[in-house]
């Protein structure tokens, strides 16, 4: 049985770069992204069930597992800081994200120059390994997605 931080190296490990032209960081790694615009995928360990409390979503509840939060920046910060947010652990609650984060075991980044987060988001939905985890989650701007938080599906199951 896998736990929580092999099935995290598993997910990593399996990850297709060649479809997606981007590479996977560390917290510690963030600096250098300052000011580089494009997509991330923000990869979240949970090890317990985390209440979301955001009104608009009709999931109340994420169980334990592994998650991949799909978001962009193209602020001036670039992914650099938005993913430094991201690491931090404290921070006061602003995009539904945050809810996850705060209560992580682990995270980790793949940071896509130039790229679209919805691309992304279809891309891995594709593959069969992805699937929603709370419908409308991160997606409010967005038109095209179900969701913006996806499970991994062949990692996280028993
Ligand atoms: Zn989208």
């Amino acid at each position: 049985m896998m736990d929580a931080n092999q099935a995290f190296e598993a997910v990593r490990a399996g990850w297709d770069d060649s479809i997606l032209e981007g590479t996977w960081i560390t917290p510690c790694e963030v600096e250098a992204f300052r000011r580089v615009k494009g997509a991330y995928g923000l990869l979240i360990a949970l090890e317990h069930a985390v209440v979301l409390n955001i009104r608009k979503l009709k999931t109340a509840c994420v169980e334990p597992g592994l998650y991949l939060y799909v978001g962009s920046a193209y602020g001036a910060g670039g992914i650099g800081a938005r993913l430094a947010r991201h690491f931090k652990a404290d921070k006061a609650i602003h995009w539904h994200v945050d809810r996850l984060t705060v209560e992580a075991s682990r995270l980790a980044a793949f940071v896509w120059p130039d790229g679209q987060e919805c691309t992304l988001v279809n891309h891995l939905l594709k593959t069969g390994v992805y699937e929603v985890a709370v419908a409308g989650f991160g997606s409010s701007d967005c038109q095209s997605c179900p969701s913006h938080l996806l499970t991994v599906q062949a990692h996280t199951k028993k």
